[in-house]
């Protein structure tokens, strides 16, 4: 199959080359062939944008919702009729298998779907106060929206925050991630052939310190939606201060699937095995934590690590199991906690590089046994295949174990006792409790983390919050006799609530 690859900002309805000229040039990571270069878009650039999608705003905000819905349908069927040569392009350019890139294209179109419905549905409440008043709520947009996305799941990472964003009738500018800005661009054709308002939908890629930067800190955004890693988070905070804008912020995890004596022992190996080596490791919920009940420690591992020795590796485009890292910078990183696990004094079962591959960023399914809460492999993200396994014994301890993190993003729980899966469910500090199935939920389920996986949840209707802002009005009823005015203030005036 032939795509064209898109190599040009999307600003106002139009393609660029930006405003410097400059570009930077995107690596297929299973080959380490350059794919494309692209703008480095430049603070410039990022103004440019912002005021498209200011001007778009004052457009698209005022369509009927219902209209706007439909138009939100028109993406989710362009996108669908277009699946293959979207998944294809994301496949090279992250590198995961060409089936997990359908499977994040077509979760791109039930976003659009389910936000479409959503688009007249957008709606306040009425408070009571009385006969003489009608109070009233009404959420109205925020403005222009910025999106700034990371590189494992590219466009999916792009459409969860964007089709909230524009059903409830804001507009976007979008930094995908430098290793993976291709499937951004793309998307940008199908805003284009369905005729939204030029500015819609914006593209600047870059350099986070550049673009990223220029488009957090810029005073005419009404809001911030960035996904990524703590460290980044933090600045997206700082950048937000300066014009006081709201931010939704979701970042990485540690999770832990807590296996105890009584599940099936099967279906938990292949569950931990699914949430761990998914996208190499690459999702910022992956279960990169066992916690396993010692009784059963041995048998468990051991279908984990046959389950493991199973899959395959290879380029995304060949769909095998599991596909390289996303960089060779990021595969550094991901030795460098294969060789702090094993110095740390981890047990290291399999894994490690994988020798096989000439080119490409390829890590091997790793197993550590043996680990204690205090390694750097049990406490930070690795973002990488890379499966810490931590030995409990009882339902406190795993509780204790699991909970003794910074982060709290996800947790998966696998028991056939329903009031254990209950207490575990109330226990856990995490923001998306599964149980008996990891990865489990779609586009209705709020998601976000505790602690510092993040601020605020994406997904479901919860979403809206953070693309719209409240609006009270009040309005005083006239009397037909004017005398009963005075008193009647004097009653239900609140100076307190200024
Ligand atoms: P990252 O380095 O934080 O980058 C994320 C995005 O921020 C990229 O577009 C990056 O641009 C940009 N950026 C970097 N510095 C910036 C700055 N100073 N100001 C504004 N933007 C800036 O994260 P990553 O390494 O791409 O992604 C991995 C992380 O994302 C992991 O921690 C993972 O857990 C997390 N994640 C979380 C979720 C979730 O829903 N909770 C989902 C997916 C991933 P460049 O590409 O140019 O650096
Ligand atoms: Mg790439």
């Amino acid at each position: 199959m032939r795509f064209k690859l898109r190599d040009k900002l999307f600003i106002g309805g139009g393609w660029t080359p930006g405003r410097s000229g400059r570009t930077f040039e995107v690596v297929n990571p299973s080959t380490e062939e350059v794919l494309a270069a692209v703008p480095r878009g430049t603070p410039e650039d990022v103004d440019d944008a912002v005021r498209a999608a200011e001007t778009a705003f004052g457009i698209w905000r005022r369509l009927q919702p219902e209209g706007r819905g439909r138009s939100l349908y028109g993406v989710a069927r362009s996108l669908e009729a277009r699946l293959e040569e979207f998944a294809r392009l994301e496949t090279l350019d992250t590198g995961k298998p060409l089936g997990h890139a359908r499977g994040e294209i077509s979760s791109c179109v039930r976003y659009f779907d389910y936000y479409a419905g959503v688009a007249d549905k957008i709606h306040g409440e009425t408070i009571p106060l009385g006969p003489d008043y009608l109070n009233y709520t009404v959420r109205e947009p925020i403005g222009v929206t910025a999106h700034i996305v990371p590189w494992n799941a590219p466009l999916n990472m792009v459409c969860r925050s964007l089709a909230p964003a524009l059903a409830a009738g804001n507009t976007a500018v979008i930094k995908p991630a430098e290793q993976t800005p291709l499937t951004a661009l793309l998307f940008a054709e199908v805003f284009d052939a369905l005729d939204f308002p030029a500015g819609v939908y914006n593209v600047v890629t870059g350099f986070g310190a550049e673009a990223g930067k220029a488009l957090s800190e810029h005073p005419r955004i009404g809001s911030i939606t960035f996904t990524g890693s703590v460290e980044t988070g933090r600045a997206i905070i700082r950048a937000s201060a300066e014009h006081v804008k709201p931010v939704v912020l979701e970042l990485g995890g540690k999770s832990p699937q807590i296996v105890f004596a009584d599940s099936d022992l099967d279906r938990a190996a292949s569950e931990v095995v699914k949430g761990i080596y998914s996208n190499t490791g690459q999702y910022c919920d992956a279960g990169s934590r066992l916690l396993v009940e010692e009784s059963i420690s041995e048998p468990l591992v051991d279908k984990v690590v046959r389950h493991a020795r199973e899959i395959t590796l290879g380029q995304g485009i060949e769909n095998p199991d599991m596909g390289p890292l996303v960089s060779a910078e990021h595969f550094d990183r991901v030795m460098g906690y294969v060789e702090a696990g094993q110095n740390e004094g981890a047990n290291l079962i399999m894994g490690g590089r994988a020798s096989e591959f000439e080119k490409g960023y390829f890590v091997s399914p790793t197993v550590f046994d043996g680990v204690s809460s205090e390694m750097s492999i049990a406490r930070e993200e690795i973002f990488g295949p890379v499966l810490s396994v931590l030995p409990f014994s009882g339902e406190e301890e795993a509780a204790g174990i699991a909970n003794d993190s910074n982060y709290g993003l996800a947790a998966g729980i696998f028991t056939s006792d329903i009031d254990r899966a209950m207490r575990f469910a109330r226990d856990i500090q995490a923001g998306y409790v599964m149980v008996n199935e990891y990865f489990t939920g779609g586009p209705g389920s709020p998601f976000g983390g505790y602690k510092q996986s993040g601020i605020g949840r994406e997904r479901g209707l919860m979403a809206l919050q953070n693309y719209t802002q409240v609006k009270n009005v009040v309005i005083r009823v006239g009397r037909s006799s004017p005398g009963a005015d005075a008193e009647h203030i004097e009653r239900t005036a609140d100076p307190g609530a200024n």
